[in-house]
């Protein structure tokens, strides 16, 4: 697998403005604003992600995303720091193989900047991008209502929607394979012959 260079990172940390303390800079302060920001029908029509852990960076320098956990030292409890990572976690599960900071994500910044801070430090913020010569891409568009993740049924490899398919727990409440985590299935007849198939008597 090739990486993607990361070309633009020093020019978009160079061209931020200074972020706004989120309260007094707790994580649960933190979190709660980042939970309004994952509870908006904005939001949930551009990224699957429904919930972001927000967590403490202790020991750690800079602020992180990872997958769609964000790790903020008490310097990086601002607004503009937890936009950064949040549009990190947006790219992350919309848009494969692009640069971390390049113009897919500083689009994703400059839209949640717009909605979720917005007035005039959204202008000062975006007139210093073009100043700075920072290369923005278009904002995150919603995701196709009948564009919902797909996985395979495990039995025939047909496509199903994730949030609609046959699964094990609502099969089989009960028993000893209640609650077991199965592949998903397309229809309830594919789902009992993957049970046959695979039923292993200890
Ligand atoms: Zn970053
Ligand atoms: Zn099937």
């Amino acid at each position: 697998m090739t990486r993607v260079r990361d070309t633009q990172r020093s020019r978009v940390y160079g061209a931020e403005i200074p972020g706004q303390q989120i309260g007094r800079g707790t994580v649960p302060e933190v979190q709660a604003w980042v939970d309004q920001i994952t509870g908006t029908s904005w939001w949930r029509a551009r990224c699957p992600v429904s919930k972001i852990e927000v967590r403490n960076g202790q020991g750690g320098s800079s602020a992180r995303a990872v997958y769609s956990t964000i790790k903020l030292p008490l310097w990086a409890r601002t607004d503009r720091v937890v936009l950064h990572e949040v549009a990190h976690v947006l790219i992350t599960h919309t848009c494969n193989g692009v640069a971390p900071h390049g113009r897919e994500f500083t689009g994703a910044y400059l839209a949640l900047f717009k909605r979720f801070i917005g007035g005039e430090r959204y202008e000062t913020q975006r007139a210093v991008f073009r100043e700075r010569r920072v290369k923005v891409g278009a904002a995150p568009k919603p995701i196709r209502s009948g564009a919902r993740p797909r996985g395979e049924c495990g039995q025939c490899g047909k496509p199903v929607v994730l949030a609609t398919a046959w699964r094990l727990r609502a099969v089989f409440p009960t028993g000893p394979i209640a609650g077991k985590i199965s592949p998903p299935f397309c229809t309830r007849a594919h789902l009992q012959a993957w049970v046959q198939d695979h039923t292993v008597r200890y």
